[in-house]
């Protein structure tokens, strides 16, 4: 029996859980008996087998450059010709290969074979940042007297770059609630193009019900993108339920050191083509030496995350039975309002949490956050090192009450994106800073 069938024929969610076709052929070429065996064994119930064989090796050639192991990077703003014949054939399209860097880079093409692999998609493309990739995505597929259809706990930035910037193209942004199908469909009219959402959102964690997204697209005909950063390849697979484009703020988990901005669009080589001509054109690609980081990031991505998602699950545990908790938002818990829909789809539930200091105002729920010593007190997520937050003072710092309100924002609301530290210390920190505060 083929390596890949013995392989597959231990997975229990095989619908959620396989890899596309290329990734199988993939992971027989690059697979020993031996350590299928160990992933196989090690591995847990629900997961996407053989991810971490692909985070080491897809994309990139056995042999490279200077006979060197890990890829080479290339600083360079332009490629040069032998001869105008060799210029000649390029331009008739004989001779793939590059040209100038804001059209492409070598280390680029092998980060977004990676990434693609990954996501299980065909093609990806990669850019300066998550934002850099929504505003691509959404310039290249949308025109003026187009709507798109938000979910309303996407990104503020997403939300900001849609109504400001594309409203002023002609283009007409719709928000509907997280999780409300009925909503969702009704705000579909002829001239809807896309449904964007994010999937978990941030910082609330509601969780979508992918089949049902997708089924209401396609009913009207209506591309869907999830941004599925807090997600991650690791925990669900968006376009195996059949969403159009898959982005990410590789920023955060996919680069995961904190140490460097870039984002990502996964979908099919035909659909991305003209998200790639826009990129040609405006330039916000992802520099040589930043391209460097996310491909070395990626390398242990895998790794990272299960202890994210075991971090995310006891620091969930832990806050969700202290006295001085009011509520804990994590997809993991019982007691979140989307927990079914997080445990029919994702294959654990990240490192974000999310939670309320109970009957205190904003400045003794800050006091909180002066007094954890582990988590460092910022923006960002998705890193190895943990990240606190009070979004009222952070995030949503130019928002008013009512504002804040209308988009869920507490005075005691807390969020933390738990890194790769050890579980135990990030419980017992949480517990001195509670206990301290009192
Ligand atoms: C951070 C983030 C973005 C923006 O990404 P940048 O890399 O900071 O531009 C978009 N979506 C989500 C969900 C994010 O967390």
């Amino acid at each position: 029996m083929p390596l890949s069938h013995r392989y597959l024929s231990k997975l229990d969610v095989l619908d959620r859980c396989l890899p596309g076709i290329e990734i199988i052929e993939y992971l027989e070429t690059v697979m020993t008996k031996e350590n299928s065996k160990d992933s196989v064994s090690s591995a847990s119930e629900k997961s996407y087998k053989g991810l971490s064989t692909l985070c080491v090796h897809a994309g990139e050639a056995r042999q490279k450059p200077g006979n060197a192991i890990t890829d080479a990077i290339f600083c360079t703003s332009t490629y040069t010709f032998a001869d105008t014949q060799e210029a000649i054939d390029f331009v008739a399209e004989k001779r793939p290969r590059e040209e100038y860097s804001r059209y492409g880079n070598p280390s680029e093409k092998v980060a977004e074979s990676k990434l693609a692999a990954l996501e299980g998609g065909q093609s990806a493309l990669l850019f300066s940042s998550g934002m850099a990739a929504v505003a691509a995505l959404l310039q290249a597929k949308l025109a003026a007297g187009d709507e798109i259809i938000l979910v309303d706990e996407c990104y503020h930035r997403t939300r900001q770059f849609c109504r400001e910037h594309l409203g002023k193209f002609g283009v007409v942004t719709k928000l509907v609630p997280a999780g409300d199908y009925d909503i969702l469909e009704s705000a579909i009219t002829p001239q809807t193009k896309i449904l964007f959402t994010e999937s978990p959102t941030n910082p609330h964690l509601s969780v979508l019900d992918l089949d049902r997204l997708v089924e209401i697209a396609h009913k009207h005909d209506v591309e869907t993108v999830v941004d599925a950063t807090l997600a991650t390849p690791y925990n669900v697979r968006p376009l195996e339920y059949g969403v159009d484009y898959v982005m990410h703020s590789a920023t955060k988990y996919l680069s995961g050191h904190n140490d460097v901005l870039s984002g990502v669009i996964i979908s099919s080589t035909d659909k991305l083509e003209p998200v790639r001509k826009l990129r040609g054109v405006t330039g916000a690609v992802c520099a040589p030496n930043n391209i460097y980081l996310l491909q070395r990031g990626l390398k242990t991505f895998e790794l990272r995350m299960q202890r994210h998602n075991e971090n995310g699950m006891a620091v969930a545990e832990f806050l969700s039975r202290h006295p001085r908790v009011e509520k804990v938002l994590y997809p993991g818990l019982p007691s979140h309002p989307y927990h079914d829909v997080a445990k029919k789809t994702m294959c654990g539930f990240g490192g974000l949490v999310t939670f309320y200091i109970k009957d205190v105002d904003w400045r003794k729920t800050a006091d909180v956050v002066d007094a954890v010593s582990i988590p460092r007190i910022g923006p960002s997520l998705g890193g190895v090192e943990s990240i606190i937050e009070q979004p009222i003072v952070m995030s949503y710092h130019d928002f008013t009450i009512e504002q804040r309100r209308a988009v869920g924002i507490a005075d005691n609301m807390i969020r933390l994106s738990c890194g790769i530290e050890n579980p135990q210390d990030l419980v017992d920190d949480l517990d001195h800073a509670l206990k301290e505060t009192q």
